[in-house]
């Protein structure tokens, strides 16, 4: 803990910017942070969700919503400035907004790739600009941790734009690293499996999710608490000599090659 920098007698813990966080994995990273004393800022572009999101929290005392578009980099400062004059400062950054349009890759439209871009890869480039010059002017450093995907690292059908996308941010989170690293920021990434959450809902077909049962050992979609767990441990000091690393939580899919099935069907009960 540290004294409020008004000189406020009040003490103050640390301060979290959490993109995306009306629902799905970004609120319940949102509740991980409350729950160990932080004080958390909820940026989304769905006003209205994010707002509902804020009440329904059984502790707002020490959270703001702020609607904000992370591909807009006017927006994203207006957030910024709404954050600095409630707390004065920042020390973590977790980049979870993102969207996902899944088609083949002869059908997704420019208009169709560049969103996707804008918002997954660009969005995470303007916030972790803007929020680490914040967090540098507290003199302590921080973290920000990208939420990427295992669709980063291992190509698919449908994912032409969402898994170029997410592979464009575990790079950013290296070289963020690299740069960052040397003022005191250090920046990781949580490359998620599947979880059941509204994006999940929407692309996930009934095929996809037998493919995902059938490529992950624990042979289940993951909790969004699972994830934040992850996410939190990326941003607390607990990871401090961690930089620069994308942290699988997908019950072993990135770890697999072939021969999952078979085994499962030969494999006594
Ligand atoms: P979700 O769709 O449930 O929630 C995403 C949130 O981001 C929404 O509240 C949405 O309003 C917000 N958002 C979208 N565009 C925004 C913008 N331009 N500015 C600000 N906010 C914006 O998603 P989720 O499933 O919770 O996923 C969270 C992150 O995890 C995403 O980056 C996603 O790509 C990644 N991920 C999810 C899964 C999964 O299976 N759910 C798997 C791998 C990776």
């Amino acid at each position: 803990m540290f004294k409020a920098p008004d000189g406020d007698s009040d003490l103050i813990k640390k301060v979290a910017v959490v993109t995306g966080a009306a629902r799905g994995i970004g609120l319940a990273t949102v509740k991980q942070l409350i729950s160990e004393g932080w004080y958390v800022a909820m940026l989304d572009v769905d006003a209205v969700a994010n707002s509902e999101a804020h009440q329904s929290l059984s502790d707002a005392t020490n959270v703001i919503a702020i609607a904000c578009d992370i591909s807009s980099p006017e927006s994203v400062a207006a957030a910024a400035e709404r954050v600095m004059s409630q707390w004065s400062r920042v020390d973590a950054l977790v980049n979870n907004a993102g969207i996902a349009i899944f088609k083949p890759a002869l059908e997704t439209t420019f208009e169709e790739w560049s969103q996707v871009l804008d918002v997954n890869l660009s969005g995470a480039f303007i916030c972790s600009q803007i929020f680490a010059r914040l967090m540098l002017q507290g003199g302590k450093g921080g973290a920000i941790v990208n939420i990427t995907s295992i669709s980063a690292t291992r190509a698919s059908t449908l994912r032409v734009a969402y898994g170029t996308s997410k592979a464009g941010l575990v790079h950013l989170t290296k070289q963020l690293g690299a740069e960052l690293g040397t003022l005191g920021i250090r920046v990781n990434a949580v490359s998620p499996g599947p979880v059941e959450t509204a994006m999940a809902k929407q692309v996930h077909t009934p095929e996809i999710r037998s493919d995902y049962h059938d490529a992950i050992p624990l042979g289940r979609y993951g909790l969004e608490e699972e994830l934040a767990k992850a996410i939190y441990f990326l941003c607390s000091d607990q990871s401090s000599y961690i930089n620069g690393e994308t942290l699988n939580v997908d019950g072993g899919f990135a770890a697999t090659g072939i021969g999952l099935a078979s085994f499962r069907n030969t494999s006594p009960e």
